[in-house]
């Protein structure tokens, strides 16, 4: 049995999966980092007072968790500005008002170490043609 020359496998796709292989070389290249603290980014164009504290809370370095004990379109709004921007989002149902407790995560960093692991494995299989 006759195997075909590696770079006939890909054949006219070659330059395409070299391209490739140079994109996620270059972004492996790139130096994860975990949080070091609790430290998290948080952008948003308002300037209500909830946000403010909200600010204030993902740029602390020591807090982990804020609660919001607020009517439920204030609590809509918080839940709204932050997004899905490294925190757990959770409705305490205890009382009334009742509140909303966000919870700083890795989410990001986790997402990053996770897209490394498949640029490895994705350069790993074209380097094998
Ligand atoms: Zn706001």
């Amino acid at each position: 049995m006759c195997t075909p020359p590696v770079k006939n496998i890909l054949g006219p796709l070659a330059p395409l999966a070299t391209t490739v292989s140079a994109i996620l070389a270059e972004r492996l290249a790139v130096t994860l980092s975990r949080p070091s603290d609790q430290r998290r980014t948080f952008q948003s164009k308002c300037k209500c007072a909830d946000c403010a504290s909200v600010a204030t809370f993902k740029a602390s370095p020591t807090e982990r968790q804020w609660t919001l004990k607020a009517a439920e379109h204030r609590r809509r709004h918080v839940e709204s500005a932050v997004g899905g921007s490294d925190v757990d989002r959770e409705t305490l149902r205890l009382g009334s008002p009742h509140a909303l407790r966000l919870t700083k995560n890795t989410a990001s960093s986790d997402r990053r170490v996770a897209e490394h692991a498949r640029d490895r494995a994705a350069i790993a299989a074209l380097s094998a043609f």
